[in-house]
């Protein structure tokens, strides 16, 4: 879907990204809870607006690395 650029439900182009912000998005995001801290990784999000079918993609090298070191 991200990469197609095609929904993989219904096969539409209509897609939107909604980019995870901080302040407006905080539930999409994933929280790594540290020993006083909790860091929050961005996950971005592609909407098809046809069927309304959503995928989340985690888009940095350096985000995937923080998951990966917590929960690999
Ligand atoms: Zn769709």
């Amino acid at each position: 879907m991200k990469r197609t650029g095609i929904c993989p439900k219904c096969g539409s182009r209509d897609l939107v990204r909604v980019p995870d912000d901080a302040h407006r998005y905080l539930a999409n995001s994933i929280c790594i809870t540290k020993l006083v801290t909790v860091e929050r990784v961005p996950v971005g999000r592609y909407v098809c607006c046809d069927c309304g079918y959503v995928e989340n993609w985690v888009e940095t090298r350096r985000d995937l690395d923080r998951i990966k070191g917590a929960f690999g």
